[in-house]
């Protein structure tokens, strides 16, 4: 079986205070939504380019060039939109754009999944009704 590649797509506002840890340590623990990845999955993020989504257009054909360089297969890619898109937290409310960035790396080829890392807060104040829930 060949090598499978994540991607994290994460809210670029949202990386204006967050690092990206979580989700990467999650990838590299194999908990939550990255559990079942075999080893030698190779594992990258970038953020969505800013609102309103446009430039997710640019980066994914610039990581599908990168891609055909090295003949790694785009079937062999999954593409996970973050939690910081899908959902509320206590950076900002999801994404407005959520679906019109999924829809054009849909269009692109790419396999796309809702969520990362998630927030145990966060998931709580869910849970409660306090934030809204998963979109
Ligand atoms: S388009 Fe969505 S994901 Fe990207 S910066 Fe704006 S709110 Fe965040
Ligand atoms: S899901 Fe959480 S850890 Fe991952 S990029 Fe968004 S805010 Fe950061």
């Amino acid at each position: 079986m060949a090598n499978l590649l994540v991607v994290v797509i994460q809210c670029d506002d949202v990386t204006k205070r967050c690092s990206g840890f979580a989700c990467m340590n999650d990838f590299y623990e194999r908990t939550g939504a990255f559990a079942d990845y075999p080893d030698g999955t190779r594992y990258m993020s970038m953020t969505c380019g800013g609102c309103c989504g446009n430039f997710i257009t640019a980066k994914i054909e610039h990581l599908t060039k990168k891609l055909e360089q090295i003949n790694f297969a785009k079937q062999d890619v999954i593409v996970h939109l973050a939690s910081c898109i899908c959902s509320e937290n206590s950076h900002r409310q999801p994404c407005p754009f959520m679906n019109r960035i999924k829809n054009t790396l849909t269009r692109k080829g790419y396999e796309v999944k809702l969520g990362s890392h998630i927030s145990k807060k966060a998931q709580t104040k869910r849970d409660a009704g306090i934030y809204k829930s998963w979109q």
